[in-house]
């Protein structure tokens, strides 16, 4: 596996023209190699069957884990479990365990999963009980027996926030609902997107000081149009930088600002991944362009492997 690690995140296509263009981007994103690439899920499932075709697509078109977004929001006990047992039994293994968001307007229930910690708990439940348990001999005894290990979820990741959740009273709220998401068995961290090194940095520093183990994977977003990043900080609560604003909104062209924004992402992962970071997850818009060329110029060169399809 190439170093640094990457791995990039898609939405699923809203009409079949834009998913025939996925099948494409999805192709060459695979061809970088990525350690996985995930697929979000709309919240209260609005999507749902489309995750998983392109989940699908990853998994029969490429040799590249695919990793299914869930979100439990709205959702009763019986109801995440059937979801999840769906997952698996089309193949799907690893999993970004999240609560998601109740709908803005207070429609819907809040359901009965009330934490993305839950939620992990009930993944590798699910996953264990699907497996019927058995039994193995124990090496160098003759007829001792033991209940073999069954297998767990390839990986079951859980969000963090370096500038904290909009709904959090603090930092230190946020640390522990990550810690809490690691004891019920995470076992990575995502970021949300952020626009500084030095957030994530210390937010790393503080939550390996509680007790934080698990990879917490820096989320980076090349943003290469002002439209872009405005729409992107309403959805996340996050300020825009002025120096990326300005110099998205001075420049007319569109190459200019596809370059603008790719040079500042690509500073935000030579940065984070200088200070340590395990590698970089790249939201990708469901474009190929703007992420591979953030690889193509990160400090640390990378080599794309020679027997993707
Ligand atoms: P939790 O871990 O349960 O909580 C997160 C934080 O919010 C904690 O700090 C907690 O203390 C705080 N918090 C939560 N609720 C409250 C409250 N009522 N009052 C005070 N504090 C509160 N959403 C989707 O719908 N689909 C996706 O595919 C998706 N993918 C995502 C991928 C990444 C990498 C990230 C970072 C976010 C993603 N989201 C997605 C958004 C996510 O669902 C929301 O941020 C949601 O609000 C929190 O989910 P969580 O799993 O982080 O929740």
């Amino acid at each position: 596996m190439p170093f640094p690690p990457v791995s990039f995140e898609l939405f699923p296509p809203r009409s079949d023209a834009a998913a025939i263009a996925l099948g494409r981007t999805i192709d060459l994103l695979a061809a970088a190699d990525p350690e996985f690439i995930s697929v979000t899920f709309g919240a209260g499932g609005s999507l749902r069957g489309r995750s998983l075709t392109v989940l699908r697509y990853i998994l029969e078109h490429t040799t590249i884990e695919p990793m299914a977004h869930l979100t439990c929001v709205g959702n009763t006990h019986d109801e995440a479990n059937v979801l999840v047992r769906e997952f698996l039994d089309q193949g799907i293994t690893s999993f970004l365990a999240l609560r998601g968001d109740p709908p803005k307007d207070g429609s819907g229930e809040v359901g009965s999963i009330g934490s993305a910690a839950e939620l992990v708990q009930l993944i590798h439940r699910v996953q264990e009980e699907r497996m019927p348990f058995s039994q193995e001999p124990v090496p160098g005894t003759r007829r001792a027996r033991r209940i073999r290990q069954r297998p767990r979820p390839e990986r079951v990741a859980v969000a963090a926030f370096p500038t904290g959740h909009p709904r959090s009273h603090d930092i230190q709220q946020d640390i522990d609902t990550l810690l809490a998401k690691q004891v019920a068995g995470a076992t990575l961290a995502i970021t949300q997107m952020f626009f500084h090194s030095s957030d994530y940095i210390s937010f790393v520093e503080r939550a390996v000081d509680a007790g934080v183990t698990i990879p917490i994977l820096p989320g980076i977003m090349p943003i290469t149009s002002p439209q872009k990043l405005k729409r992107v900080c309403e959805l996340t609560g996050e300020t825009p930088p002025a120096e990326l604003q300005i110099d998205l909104e001075i420049e007319p062209e569109k190459q200019r600002q596809f370059e603008v924004g790719v040079s500042f992402a690509t500073r935000l992962a030579d940065e984070v991944l200088a200070a340590g970071a395990p590698g970089i997850h790249l939201y990708t818009f469901n474009r190929h362009e703007a992420a591979l060329a953030v690889l193509r110029s990160i400090s640390t060169p990378r080599t794309a492997r020679e027997d993707t399809p």
